[in-house]
């Protein structure tokens, strides 16, 4: 006999999240979530509402918005949802959390559960890649300790794309549903989609059983977008497998590179309506198609001499608009500091015909720049401080443009280098939208090559204005061949030779 129907339930939502990177010697500290993103109680309510803005600075809505929307068209369907918010902390990638910044955002998290009073569910939005000092796997962590403060009751969750997924993740979810997209893109919706899991699950409509697998492999898939062969063949798969109703969620992961769990890798997680041989069979198959890319490397990026050639010669594109250069190597929203004066010094040495725009995060030189009178000329050391291991400073001597703040990165300094204009940072600069020239007063189509700190997402932003993106690589934390010093437990493609994924698979399941 099927359980009986339940119309009536109250549902507890929240996010803890933070793509980190293991290298990083910058720590994240609840204060880098404090300007980033935290809100708690009716604050997050009303952010996480129809005209509210879940992010704001980053994006409109989000994976909770997207849960609420479902809430909402489950109330549609006669259900009675109530949604009770609890905390949204997200903080821009960047270096592993100390164990009491982690102690602290958790502990908010399951204080606020206990005072929503009994919930019949939870909604959690994590990232899949958060990494805090001594601690292995923290999410697993988060998922079994809202568990425990809710008495066992059912908790769906979404992930990023690059997360990683393990056996603990696995075990304490009800589902687990990733992006879809590479640049990111769908976070509303796939909150959405594991809201009516969640919902459905409370409802006794469906009942939800994982199957998933773990591949030894790091790089793979060429450029790794959605839109692009291979990924898009695969992604393309998934929503045939999801046209079958037994089919509640598909989900497969790049994982990020320089997280440092010994267990890393792409993976691939299939949920089911009680179906567990169709749920195994499908993410086998996911399995054997990422398998299937794994000798498809990432382009190789070339060194920043070769990179000012190439835009000088990109006269046409010049003229129409921009060349970007995407500093591969010192990727911000990736966990890199921000702080790799490469490029610029560079542009300064053999770039000088360019018009060019960098962006560089250096809080000392910003204080001192403060209170500088506008128009004097500074001579200053920027960059290389904050991870001096791999970054060096570079003297540079121009005139200050302006001085200002700007929401989520805090207070901004600009310098006239000749040629080269230099936008130094408080916090760790995206850089990813236009806006972040524009509102300091440099137009983009004034230049003839603008620098961003990001892999993917700038590209979007950048469509009116970049006729021509060429990434370069520096020499940074998020070099791919960086992550190759992290241990892990076997041998991992394409660092090591691997035959056979399934061994490292069924030791990390556990079968
Ligand atoms: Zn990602």
């Amino acid at each position: 006999m099927s359980a009986p129907a339940t119309k009536r339930m109250r549902i507890a939502y929240g996010r803890i999240a933070q793509e980190t990177h293991a290298l990083s010697p910058v720590p994240t500290t609840t204060e880098d979530f404090r300007r980033a993103i935290f809100m708690e109680g009716d604050e997050l309510a009303r952010a996480a509402s129809k005209d509210g803005e879940e992010a704001p600075g980053f994006m409109k809505n989000a994976e909770l918005s997207g849960f609420v929307r479902a809430a909402h068209a489950a109330r549609q369907r006669g259900l009675e949802v109530e949604t009770v918010p609890t905390l949204s902390a997200w903080a821009i990638p960047g270096g592993p959390l100390p164990r009491d910044t982690f102690d602290e955002l958790l502990s908010r998290l399951l204080s606020r559960l206990r005072d929503a009073g009994p919930v019949d569910g939870t909604f959690l939005s994590l990232h899949g890649a958060l990494g805090v000092v001594g601690l292995r796997d923290p999410e697993s962590l988060i998922l079994e300790a809202v568990k425990e403060a809710t008495g066992g009751k059912p908790v769906t969750v979404t992930q990023d794309f690059h997360a990683n997924l393990t056996e603990r993740r696995v075990r304490a979810a009800e589902a687990i549903v990733a992006y879809r997209t590479n640049p990111h893109r769908d976070h509303a919706k796939v909150g959405f989609e594991a809201g009516e899991i969640l919902i459905r699950t409370i409802a006794n409509q469906v009942k939800p059983v994982s199957a998933w697998r773990s591949l030894p492999m790091l790089l793979g898939g060429g450029t790794t977008l959605d839109f692009l062969p291979p990924f898009l063949q695969t992604f393309l798969r998934m929503r045939s497998m999801r046209r079958d109703p037994r089919v509640l969620a598909t989900s497969v992961y790049g994982c990020h590179l320089w997280n440092d769990d010994p267990d890393l890798g792409w993976s691939a997680h299939v949920v089911t309506d009680g179906d567990r041989d169709l749920a195994e069979r499908l993410a086998d198959e996911l399995a054997e198609r990422l398998w299937a890319m794994r000798h498809q490397m990432p382009p190789r990026f070339p060194p920043i001499e070769e990179a000012i050639v190439e835009a000088r010669k990109a006269r046409i594109a010049r003229k129409l608009g921009v060349v970007a250069f995407a500093d591969a190597s010192d990727v911000v929203s990736a966990g890199a500091p921000g702080e790799n004066t490469r490029i610029l010094e560079a542009l300064l040495k053999d770039g000088r015909d360019l018009v060019s725009y960098v962006p560089l995060r250096d809080p000392e030189v910003v204080a001192k720049l403060w209170d500088v009178a506008v128009g004097e000329t500074v001579r200053v050391e920027v960059g290389g401080k904050l991870d001096p291991k791999t970054n060096e400073p570079l003297a540079v001597e121009g005139r200050l443009l302006r001085t200002q703040r700007m929401l989520g990165l805090g207070r901004l300094a600009v310098l006239d280098l000749g040629p080269v204009k230099l936008v130094l940072t408080e916090l760790a600069a995206f850089s990813v939208k236009p806006a972040f020239y524009q509102d300091v007063g440099l137009p983009i189509l004034k230049a003839d090559v603008v620098v961003v700190k990001n892999y993917f997402p700038f590209r979007l932003f950048y469509l009116p204005y970049a006729r021509k993106t060429i990434y370069v690589k520096t020499r940074g934390l998020t070099d791919f061949d960086a992550a190759y010093v992290l241990n892990f437990a076997d041998p991992m493609h394409p660092r090591d030779h691997v035959e056979d994924w399934r061994p490292a698979d069924r030791r990390r399941r556990g079968v």
